[in-house]
């Protein structure tokens, strides 16, 4: 489903700033600013992570106390409409865009405004000021809302170009994925000199794959530019200064694997929490103060894809890396943290059903002494369905990607069924993956088009021309299965 109004939930917390009596007040003067943003975070999002807490029977969140709670506690609450000029649905650069600069942009604009004029962005300011920056994603640093607080280009796709712009706003500190934009072409020839060099270099903590079309190594400019490489925790965790750490050739891993990966302790690809922690033990160096973006980016990602056990896993990670900061904040007089989203993504929501309606029953309330029955009138849906929800073992696309991988007489519509079946907790039927694996001819077709330039695409039973990212329609289709059966 596609993106839809840059509305969005702002909480701000000012660090605390009790004072007692007989005590004079500290210094509360703000020289750290860290702005936390779940992208694609709504009102929505926030709720099931909030639902979750409160009511799953078997809730992982310590206390059932979000770091969302804490900040209702100590902070202050608000509305942001970081919305794009001149048009109705936001997009995540268009609304980054306007959180570094200020200004609104046009749809998918980079740090310009609706004119096309580059705009100062708040890392260019903060380093006016003496102060260091950071950015931090647990998607790529070239994409958009990463992008936005440090590059001036007119689309988010021109992820080649975005490199340079990152190194000439010279951010002390950038975390995230997306090496593949940074290395030169030949990089992806396993046989070529170069391609060994990196294997060796990213101590082979991922794939070495170049998304460029030419010669350039932007890994090069960075190290000449006084930039310490890391490409894994490892290495993440013995820098002291500026920093460019890739840690995935495209995408960081999904909040499930990351889940999976925290309890190991020996895994490779540090969690957003811990980079944003690294992050701010670098930052903090400076007498000056610092600005730091940390982005929750794949909360959208699984809202695309209407994946609901990925996004509350994707929740939890947001919960993580926010109480991580909060933690590192508390008892500091010098730090305002901004928490919010940049858009709502994919309009998820429970809703109660007129399937499987709960029987009568007797309370022991006052009001039902007369022997009257507690008889709601439709199914509200039980607590469960949220440990139902965490229990989700494989995100959707990764449910796919092992379904194309298979030999191609053994895609079947049962075969689908089997692999839902053993990764979720929400069943489906033979004859519902037989829906979720028809396709059709693109009914919008554009040739060449970076999403619309397939010739035939998953069918869509409605609304097919908000489905946009036609490669992942058949992630909406099972979403629409579970939620339907
Ligand atoms: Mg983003």
């Amino acid at each position: 489903m596609g993106k839809r109004w840059g509305y969005c939930l702002i909480s701000v917390a000012l660090s605390s700033c009790t004072a007692l009596d007989n005590v004079k007040p500290a210094e509360t003067k703000v020289k750290n600013v860290i702005m936390i943003i779940g992208d694609g975070m709504g009102p929505q999002q926030v709720g099931l992570l909030l639902s979750y807490a409160r009511q799953a029977p078997h809730s992982v969140i310590a206390n059932r106390n979000t770091a969302l709670d804490r900040m209702m506690e100590d902070g202050r609450l608000g509305i942001s409409l970081p919305y794009t000029a001149d048009t109705l649905v936001t997009d995540s650069a268009a609304s980054a865009t306007q959180l570094a600069t200020g200004k609104f942009a046009g749809a998918e604009m980079l740090g310009l405004d609706k004119n096309g004029n580059p705009q100062e962005n708040v890392i260019e300011k903060a380093r006016r000021l003496g102060k260091s920056t950071g950015l931090v994603s647990d998607t790529r640093i070239t994409h958009a809302t990463p992008a936005a607080f440090a590059a001036h280009q007119t689309h988010r796709s021109l992820e080649n170009s975005i490199p340079e712009d990152l190194l000439a706003a010279d951010a002390d500190v950038l975390l995230s994925g997306g090496l593949s934009y940074w290395i030169p072409e030949q990089a992806s020839d396993k046989n070529s000199v170069l391609h060994q060099q990196l294997v060796q270099l990213t101590g082979n903590s991922l794939e070495i794959k170049s998304s460029r079309k030419d010669a350039r190594n932007l890994l090069n400019l960075a190290q000449q530019k006084g930039y310490t490489l890391a490409f894994n925790k490892a290495q993440l965790q013995q820098t002291t200064g500026k920093t460019l750490g890739l840690f995935a050739e495209s995408g960081m891993a999904n909040g499930i694997v990351e889940t999976q990966n925290r309890d190991n302790a020996r895994h490779i690809q540090p969690t957003l929490k811990e980079m944003s922690v690294q992050a701010l033990k670098i930052l903090d160096r400076n007498e000056r103060g610092f600005f730091l973006m940390i982005e929750s980016g794949q909360i959208d990602w699984a809202a695309h894809r209407n994946d609901t056990g990925l996004l509350l896993h994707e929740m939890l990670r947001f919960n993580d890396t926010l109480n991580a900061v909060l933690d590192w904040a508390a008892n500091r007089q010098d730090t305002l943290i901004i928490v919010t989203a940049d858009h709502e993504t994919g309009g998820f929501g429970f809703s109660y059903s007129g399937a499987d309606i709960p029987k009568p029953h007797s309370l022991p309330g006052a009001a039902f002494a007369d022997g009257t029955l507690f008889q709601p009138n439709f199914n509200f849906g039980s607590p469960e369905v949220l440990d139902k929800i965490y229990a989700q073992k494989l995100s959707y696309h990764d449910i796919f990607n092992q379904f194309d991988a298979l030999p191609k007489d053994l895609q079947t519509p049962l075969k689908l069924a089997e692999l839902v079946n053993r990764y979720t907790e929400f069943k489906i039927t033979e004859a519902q993956a037989v829906k979720i694996l028809a396709t059709e001819t693109n009914p919008f077709y554009r040739p060449g088009h970076i999403s619309l330039g397939e010739k035939t695409v998953p069918k869509m039973e409605v609304n097919g021309a908000f489905f946009v990212y036609q490669k992942e329609n058949r992630e909406n289709l099972l979403a629409q299965a579970v939620v339907t059966s």
